[in-house]
């Protein structure tokens, strides 16, 4: 090792030293190196202890040590292993000396039975909660809450006299009842372990207590345990609670050999009761240690260095292992913020794509760090994938439960266990699930065949309705066609099963899950897929892992609660918000770029880390923990530090800040830095950001063409056809696509383009001599636009609008009303009774639709009173010829009303329910009207073929009067046969075998747009 402060480290071999360092100072290499001295020294590994955090870290140090010892032979084989965490140690301990007294080995109590435990005798439980909280005391918050006071005042040496003094001095009432619970508690467990398996259960605060307890009175133990351990290390020293740190002081204190690492500013975890404070107080608990800083960054550069030193600026506490050293150049930080989620995804993506094909860094060498991946993980990944950039997630991420494979299992064990728990919204999560397997298309199919079914048969339900029912009996979906009924039968067939395996006396959690993954089939179509490889084969093998992970909770769930049910089970599971652990063996994961919380990525780095979603109220995240109870209040007080909201948020704010520190120096080339800042004011970037920040101005970020072969392709190929390029850009683009081509890169060779070949039909759209049915309706749309019309014909319209459909309703409705005597109450009943069969996009907005309607019928019956011509007929369809020399054309259609003026003429009245109306001025060339007064000219109704004029009769809109709009008789025209032309001129246009995209005002809303080449939205296929 080059670094003198390193050397020093390495060969210290007498009395305490605490080792200080910055992220990526070499730390944990120098714990490394020092373990491996030692071991070349010839040292006994027996008589060396290395103690960490999580069984992640002890894995991976463990790992490292075993390398560096592997490559200089010093490797053997021990009984005690060499890196432990220090629960593990305390267990170690405590198994030891039971089997050296002849006793059943200790049993370890996990956090959800610790719950259970707590749940059960909460109620039974005579301690006197104070009123506000009784309600809450059955509720799985409520003894989360409480097993956190506990768990805190154990690690702090208190018990439940200790709690009960607390209680007084600071007044607090619920203290008071939670130390009589605690006793309670303590003496349930002392029985337990009595009556049960005859062995003592900790949980894991009481484990390093209980360990140190142990030690302390028994002096022959504690003198043999401080003679086996001669070399002590600690990594991540200010991550210990004080419990670790008593534990630490008996086998490592009073001058032994002890070297702790620690970076003050890491310390994340005071949720979980660390205390960062031991870097300070290091001498006072251990007298005569020795401070070493490491001054050299290894993995920082210069270009990292400072931005990131800004933060560290912030931080309070001990300063001097802030001033780092670069060791080498580079190294850049970006911020930036976005005005939406999506384009934040889209520019890490892209930078994440230019770091690996214009650099050549490995997707496994880059990281998206996130607060909570509850939350942030699922946009992100799917942004990612969308963008061509693997991603992984390791089971050990994420909470077990939100686990995309594990998530629908679980809900629908709840759903079968529970029957109110099938609401519309779990109905469609299980239905988009792997167990369900439909999309979007799939469930608005489903949907639509039960409700056409269900209106067939009477029935007026929504569609959400139907879709439940479908679920709970599948029966319904016997006429529903097979391959759109097929997901919602096999969710119905997993809910069925569930039913039958936990009705079974006797079921476990395990066997009513196995009953559902077996039934369910995706183990073999996962496995296939794994098989497969690629991206797809990592996702099938990531949810294989989760799954096992899940059974093994299961198995381990029922293996130490054989009474509880699966509901409690469910509970368990579904409570444990920490990253689950997991003992699957991990699939490899090929090479993928990592999303991690900060709290993951502690003590690991990458070349390309993007820090995302740094939104203020995310992080930091100033919710006051354990607030309910005051577990970290029962800390500061323990600490003797502020009981105050705002020194407590202050303290929170300062963790926070450590874990965005974390997060933005664990890259060695280049960090990202990415907020929302939306124009609503809404969504604002963490003040970490801006702490972050180089400039207060940033530059906008345009994102170029993304970097997949799809975009690279589609750019060529609009280069090559591009009349207005230069020819040599032009000669480019052909030789890359020819490249491309050869290389079988799907899209580049010609042979596949979509508007290189002939066209496959010349003919026009009716055969010369056939009739054209023009409809009045049409000759508007054909007039205005003939591409648009041809496209909806031909399935681009879309179905029909909430609006439209209450518009058609109210349409229907009018059809009984003859005149101005018409029943009001049996138009409103008319509509009311069909009201239900109509999709609103929210069933709130019902009351508000409903009296719209009840408005329009108003309007309409208004109208009528102050109509003055006699009503002929009312929907009268008709269907009449119109001479033309070249083709022979029909105006079909349905008239609304027909009815007859003062002078005996026919008078069309169409009824009109939309809010957008005519001017005033174009009604006398309006098309529609122009072609049911050119029909009745033409002798299409026998009572008169003179045509009176026509009216549009509005009865949407804001008005509170129905308002009609008349266009004037065509016999009183300039030229009385317009309309005739017109209608002769749309069968031209409908029957040719060209049609022609007119822009028009209503191209804004216009279905076919993205099809349309002169919309802006439609391209040429080329
Ligand atoms: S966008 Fe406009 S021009 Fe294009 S098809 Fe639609 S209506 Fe016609």
């Amino acid at each position: 090792m080059a670094d003198p402060w390193q050397r020093l480290v390495v060969e210290h071999v007498r009395g305490p030293l605490l080792v200080v360092g910055g992220p990526g100072t070499g730390k944990t290499s120098t714990l490394v190196e020092a373990v491996a001295q030692r071991v070349a020294d010839g040292e006994d590994p027996e008589s060396i202890l290395v103690l960490t955090f999580g069984r992640r870290g002890a894995s991976r140090l463990r790992d490292r040590i075993e390398a560096r010892l592997g490559r200089s032979s010093g490797l053997r084989t021990t009984a005690e292993p060499m890196v432990r965490t220090f629960h593990g140690y305390a267990f170690g301990l405590l198994r030891r000396a039971a089997v050296d007294r002849g006793e059943a080995s200790p049993r370890l109590l996990t956090g959800p039975e610790q719950d259970l435990v707590i749940r059960e005798l909460l109620p039974e439980s005579g301690a006197p909660w104070p009123e506000a909280l009784r309600s809450a005391l059955n509720t799985r918050a409520f003894a989360t809450e409480l097993r956190d006071l506990l768990l805190r005042a154990v690690e702090r040496g208190v018990g439940p006299d200790g709690l009960a003094a607390l209680a007084r001095v600071h007044r607090r009432s619920d203290w008071s009842a939670a130390a009589i619970f605690f006793r309670e508690y303590l003496q349930v467990l002392a029985l337990r372990d009595a009556t049960g398996r005859g062995s003592v259960a900790y949980d894991y605060a009481e484990l390093v207590r209980a360990a140190a307890g142990m030690l302390a009175d028994d002096e022959d133990l504690l003198a043999r345990e401080r003679n086996r351990l001669r070399y002590v290390y600690v990594d991540e020293l200010p991550d210990t609670d004080p419990a670790q740190v008593e534990l630490l002081e008996l086998v490592a204190g009073n001058g032994k050999h002890l070297v702790a690492f620690a970076d003050p500013d890491s310390s994340t975890f005071a949720f979980r009761g660390a205390d960062p404070a031991i870097v300070n107080d290091f001498e006072q608990y251990f007298p005569g240690a020795v401070q070493v800083t490491l001054p050299h960054s290894r993995r920082l550069g210069e270009g990292l260095l400072a931005p990131i030193g800004r933060v560290a600026a912030r931080l309070r506490g001990p300063s001097r292992h802030r001033a780092m050293l670069p060791q080498r150049a580079g190294g850049s930080v970006e911020t930036r913020t976005f005005a939406s989620e999506t384009s934040e995804a889209a520019f890490i993506a892209h930078r994440l794509r230019e770091a690996h094909l214009l650099r050549g860094i490995p997707w496994a060498r880059m990281a998206v760090v996130v607060r909570s991946t509850a939350r942030q993980l699922a946009p992100l990944q799917r942004a990612l994938h969308t963008a061509g950039v693997p991603t992984t997630t390791e089971a050990e991420d994420l909470p077990l439960h939100l686990q995309p494979a594990v998530a629908p299992l679980l809900l629908l064990l709840r759903c079968a266990l529970d029957d109110a728990r099938l609401d519309e919204d779990a109905a469609v999560a299980l239905l988009h699930s792997a167990l369900g397997g439909a999309d979007p298309l799939a469930e608005r199919r489903l949907r639509q065949g039960l409700r056409a079914l269900a209106l067939a048969a009477g029935d007026r339900r929504p569609s959400g309705l139907l879709l439940l029912a479908a679920l709970r009996n599948p029966a319904e979906l016997a006429m529903v066609e097979r391959r759109w009924a097929a997901p919602a039968r096999a969710v119905a067939g997993l809910l069925q099963q569930a039913r039958d395996a936990a009705a079974r006396p006797g079921a476990t959690a395990e066997e009513v899950l196995w009953a559902v993954w077996h039934a369910g089939g995706l183990a073999e179509r996962w496995s296939a897929l794994s098989a497969r490889g690629g991206h797809r084969g990592a996702a099938a093998d990531r949810d294989l892992d989760a799954v096992v992970t899940l059974f093994d909770a299961a198995a381990r769930f029922t293996d130490r609660l054989p009474g509880a049910g699966t509901d409690v089970f469910l509970d368990h599971v579904e409570g444990q918000d920490l990253p689950a652990d997991n003992l699957a063996p991990m699939a490899d994961r090929g090479d993928a770029v990592r999303i991690l919380t900060a709290h993951a990525a502690k003590g690991l780095e990458w070349d390309v880390v993007a820090v995302a979603g740094v939104q203020e109220g995310v992080w930091p995240d100033l919710r006051l923990r354990g607030s309910v109870l005051g577990s970290e209040l029962l800390v500061e007080v323990l600490a003797g530090r502020t009981m105050e909201t705002i020194g407590r948020l202050s303290a929170l704010l300062d963790e926070e800040r450590r874990l965005f520190y974390v997060a933005v120096s664990r890259s060695r080339e280049q960090v990202l830095v990415t907020a929302v800042a939306s124009g609503d004011g809404e969504e604002q970037p963490s003040r970490f950001l801006i702490e972050l920040s180089i400039d207060d101005e940033q530059p906008g970020f345009e994102a170029p063409r993304a970097l997949t072969l799809p975009t690279l392709v589609a750019e060529l190929r609009v280069a090559l056809v591009d009349p207005d390029a230069p020819e040599e850009r032009r000669a480019a683009a052909a030789a890359l696509l020819a490249r491309l081509a050869q290389q079988e890169v799907p899209g580049a060779d010609p042979g596949g383009w979509w508007g290189l070949p002939a066209l496959s039909d010349e003919r026009p759209l009716v055969d010369p001599g056939e009739p054209v049915q023009v409809t009045p309706s049409t000759v508007e749309s054909v007039e205005r636009c003939s591409l648009r019309w041809l496209l909806e014909r031909h399935g681009g319209a879309l179905t029909p609008s909430p609006e439209q459909s209450i518009g058609n309703l109210v349409h229907a409705a009018a059809m009984l009303a003859a005149d101005a005597s018409a029943d009001r109450a049996q138009l409103v009943a008319y509509v009311a009774d069909r009201f239900d069969a109509i999709e609103l996009s929210a069933r709130w907005l019902a009351g508000r639709e409903r009296d719209r309607a009840e408005t329009m019928l108003d309007k309409l019956i208004g109208w009528l009173a102050g109509n003055p011509r006699r009503l002929v007929a009312i929907e009268q369809d008709f269907l009449v010829e119109l001479a033309d020399p070249e083709a022979p054309v029909e105006i079909k259609g349905r008239v609304d009303r027909l009815e007859l003026d003062e002078h005996g003429r026919l008078v069309v009245v169409d009824l009109k329910t939309g809010k957008s109306i005519p001017a005033n001025a174009n009604l006398a060339e309006h098309p529609q009207l122009a072609a049911y007064q050119a029909a009745i000219e033409l002798g299409a109704f026998e009572e008169s073929s003179v045509a009176g004029g026509a009216a549009l009769v509005q009865l949407g809109g804001e008005t509170n009067t129905a308002r009609e709009q008349v266009q004037p008789p065509l016999g009183e025209a300039d030229d009385p046969n317009w309309a005739q032309a017109l209608v002769q001129r749309t069968a031209k246009t409908m029957a040719a075998s060209t049609f022609s995209a007119v822009v028009n005002n209503k191209c804004r809303v216009c279905p076919v747009k993205t099809a349309c080449p002169v919309s802006g939205k439609g391209r040429h296929v080329t």
